[in-house]
This record gives C-alpha cells, structure tokens and sequence, in this order.
C-alpha cells in the first residue's frame, strides 16, 4: 500500500525530546518554527548559553525540512551568468559562496553532533533536458570555474551515459562539492541536539500572537502558553499560521512533489545511477531525484501548480510517475511506496531573505534550495541577533510585497501555463 507520507519521516527515529508541560516566564529568545532554521538557530544559540524555547506548530521537521528532495547542493538554483548580469559579479560570487559555506555547516554539525544521516558528497549533476541546453550549462559552468567554483565540470552528451542509464538528457554540469543526506534522521539529531545543549522545544504550539511590549521586549502566546522574550526569530517557512501577514505578502507558497520508489535491485540502480549523486534537470518546470540508502530512487517535481494536500499530491504522484517511466524505462513497473508534497516558501527573485521587521528577527524564502541554507542561516542569525549584522549574506536585500499577493496563491495556475509554455519554446 503506498503511503502519502515523506519517505523521510516515515524513516527517521521520532522526536522524544520535546517539552510535555506548557511553557511561561522568561527567556532570551523565542523561535517560531521547529524546522532546520529554527532548530539550527535554537542549537546555536543554546550553545552560546542563551535560553531558548521553539514553539512548533505541529511535529518537528513536519513541514519543508522533512518533506523535501534530500539534495544539499552547493552553489545557486539560478543561473550564474543571469544572475551576474542582474545584480554584478561580486554579488552573485558571494552569493554562491555562501552556498558552499552553508554546505559546510552542514558538514560541521552533523560531524559535531554526531548526526547518522549518511552525509555524503556526492556531487550534484544538473542535466541537459534539451539539446540546446548544453550550451547554456557549458558557459554557467566555464564562467564558475574561472570565478568561483573550480569544483564544476561538464559532462559530455557523448559521456553522459555513464553518469546516468537514460536517454532524457544531453549533458550536464557537474558540481562536485554538492551532498546528500537523510532529512528526516539529520533533522531529528538537530532537535535532539539542541535540547541536549538545553534548548526548550514545544510540539503541537502554534504560535498565534506577537505582541512587541513598551521596553522592546515580546509576548509571544501560543497553544502551549506563553514566554516573555528579549528577542524573536521567525522561522516559520511557509507559514498559514499566526500573525505574519507582512510576510505572507512577500512570500508565494508552491505546492512540490515526491514520489520513492520500491527498494530496487542493487544491479539496476548500478546500471542507472552508478555515482549515485544528486541530480536536477534544466526545464523551468523540472525534475529532481536521488537514490536512498536502502536502494530506492526519490523522485520529485513541480508536477502541477497546486498547494500540497492529499488529494493534489496523489494527482501529482501519477504525473510524477509518469515522467520516471519516460526517464527510466526500466522503472515503468516499479512499485511506488511513497508519495507526498510539501509547500517551497519562494520569493519573487528566488533568493533567500533574512533580517529584522518590527524588530523581530526572521530568516525565510529559501525558494527551494534550503536544506544547506536554513541549516547555516540558523547559525548565522545567532550571530546576527548577537549584534553582528554583518554575518548575513542577504542583508543587503530589500523586499518588496508582491503587487496584489496577500498570501493566497491565486496566480499559480497562471504561473505554471507560463513556466509550461516556456519549456516548450525553450
Ligand atoms: C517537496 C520539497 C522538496 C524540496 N527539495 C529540496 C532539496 O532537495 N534541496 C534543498 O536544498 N531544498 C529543498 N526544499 C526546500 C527546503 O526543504 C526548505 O527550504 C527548508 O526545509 C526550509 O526550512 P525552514 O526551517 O525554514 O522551514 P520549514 O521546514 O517549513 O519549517 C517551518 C516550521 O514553522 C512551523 N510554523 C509555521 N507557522 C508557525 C506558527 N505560527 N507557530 C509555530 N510554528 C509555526 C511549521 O509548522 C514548520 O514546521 C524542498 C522543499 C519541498 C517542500
């Protein structure tokens, strides 16, 4: 029977450590979000001695951060020379860096807190889904080399097939330093973490009030009670809970999907994926998979332009399976066991946004590629809310509400026939 849940969560040991009695009095800092953001900014403040309590509103890593491709890449979703041309080569080089760092801190927490995750650098291979792509990958990958990254190579279309046991694809850019992990076990080890360094974590406590007190400091009331806190960081993703409208105006949550297959013969995955990295196609609406420790192959896309909810996710689970059939003919009869979505917090320019309203701390809108940065912002936003403003990469960003978005997706449908149409005239 195949399960509408995330391979991840079903997979990964569950979180024991959270507080059973409601929470009062005072504390340092409040978190809004038990994702990797707020469990990584909780462990890191925790270790500095801070008193921290993470108000959750469901379980622990249930949303984006359990939900996701399990693909922790260096370096940007964008394309590199795009990106450059928009906002100079300086910026897009420290932008991509930042990737690399975040890739890093990963590294580092999961070798510090001991974290069985099967961490790995694996590379990432973003594929040529059109012949005529090549060309672009090959001038984004001979630009990275010179500037930024000489970790990228280009795989051939005559050597391709050696990388991956498929007709679909026409080359690709290989990213060397890019990793893999289990998110569900990494971001488990994360919470248990940062309890163990004396962060209090509240499951099932949606927080659904802020009020900012005459002397600057917060009431922050939730299901589970109320603290009275120096400072606040938001790290609620996606969130359609609590009073954050101003961030909901700049925010469009995208509905992306997964399907994982049956574990499959050793020998088969070999032949398909002998490197095993992790890898994403080039059409605007694409596709990203990835093997799993026990053989099986995780599938995902943008399959349709829908919010996630169980009947959208199985909808999505049949294109998905089709466009895996068309990919790897050979897995046109494999089992699904598992199918599910989760909402990608983006923003208009894809890029990540981090800093302070109203005096509340906030880091969100990873669009998609947020497993290595909320890991290494949660860090950074220690140290930013420590008065070291600098230690954000995006602060110079500013951050525009979406003309007419005021937080429900209305558009989407149209969003998606666009990004459609693109590929087809791409
Ligand atoms: C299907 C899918 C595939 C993805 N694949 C990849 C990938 O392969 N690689 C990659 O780098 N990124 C990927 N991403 C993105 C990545 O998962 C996210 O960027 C990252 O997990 C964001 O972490 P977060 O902690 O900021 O947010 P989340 O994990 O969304 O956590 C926010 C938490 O805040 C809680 N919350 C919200 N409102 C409140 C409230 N009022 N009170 C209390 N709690 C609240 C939510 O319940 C949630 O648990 C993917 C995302 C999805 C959905």
């Amino acid at each position: 029977m195949m399960k509408l849940d995330s391979y991840w969560l079903d997979t990964a040991p569950l979180f024991t450590g959270g507080e059973r009695e409601p929470v009062s009095g005072r504390v340092d800092v409040a978190v809004v979000g038990g994702g990797f953001t707020g469990l990584s900014s909780a462990l890191a403040l925790a270790r500095r001695g801070a008193s921290v309590v993470v108000f959750e509103a469901g379980r622990v890593i249930g949303a984006a951060s359990g939900r996701n491709g399990g693909q922790c890449n260096s370096g940007l979703a964008h394309d590199y020379g795009s990106l450059a041309a928009r906002i100079g080569a300086e910026r897009a080089a420290a932008y991509y860096r930042a990737y690399e760092a975040a890739v890093q801190t990963v590294e580092e927490v999961v070798a510090r807190e001991r974290i069985d995750c099967g961490f790995v650098r694996c590379g990432r291979l973003k594929l040529a889904a059109k012949p005529e792509h090549y060309g672009k990958l090959a001038r984004a990958c001979e630009r990275l080399a010179r500037e930024v990254d000489p970790a990228v190579e280009m795989i051939p279309p005559e050597r391709i097939r050696d990388e991956v046991g498929s007709d679909a694809f026409f080359g690709g850019l290989l990213q060397k330093t890019s990793a893999q992990m289990h998110v569900g076990r990494f971001g488990v080890g994360l919470a248990e973490a940062a309890t163990r360094h004396g962060a209090r974590i509240l499951e099932n406590a949606p927080v659904t009030e802020i009020k900012r007190l005459g002397d600057g400091t917060y009431r922050v009331g939730s299901a589970r009670g109320s603290v009275h806190a120096t400072q606040v960081l938001l790290a609620s993703g996606s969130s359609a809970v609590g009073p954050f409208g101003w961030f909901r105006r700049r925010l469009v949550s995208v509905g992306s999907f997964i399907i994982t297959t049956e574990p499959l013969d050793r020998a088969l995955l070999d032949r398909l994926l002998p490197h095993r990295r992790g890898y994403v196609t080039s059409k605007n609406v694409g596709n990203y998979f990835r093997t799993t420790a026990d053989n099986r192959l995780v599938f995902g896309g943008r399959a349709r332009f829908a919010m996630s909810n169980p009947r959208s996710d199985q909808k999505s689970g049949r294109i998905l399976r089709a466009t895996l059939a068309a990919t790897f003919p050979e897995l046109a009869d494999a089992r699904i066991d598992y199918c599910w979505g989760g909402l990608v917090d983006m923003t208009a320019d894809r890029l990540p946004r981090a800093g302070q309203h109203d005096g509340m701390f906030y880091s969100l809108g990873y669009s998609g590629h947020g497993v290595q940065m909320s890991v290494h912002m949660g860090e950074l936003m220690a140290d930013v809310m420590a008065g070291k403003a600098d230690a954000n990469p995006w602060r110079e960003l500013d951050w525009p509400a979406i003309p007419g978005h005021f937080g429900k997706p209305w558009f989407l449908p149209f969003v998606g026939a666009y990004y459609r149409f693109q590929d087809l005239i791409h």
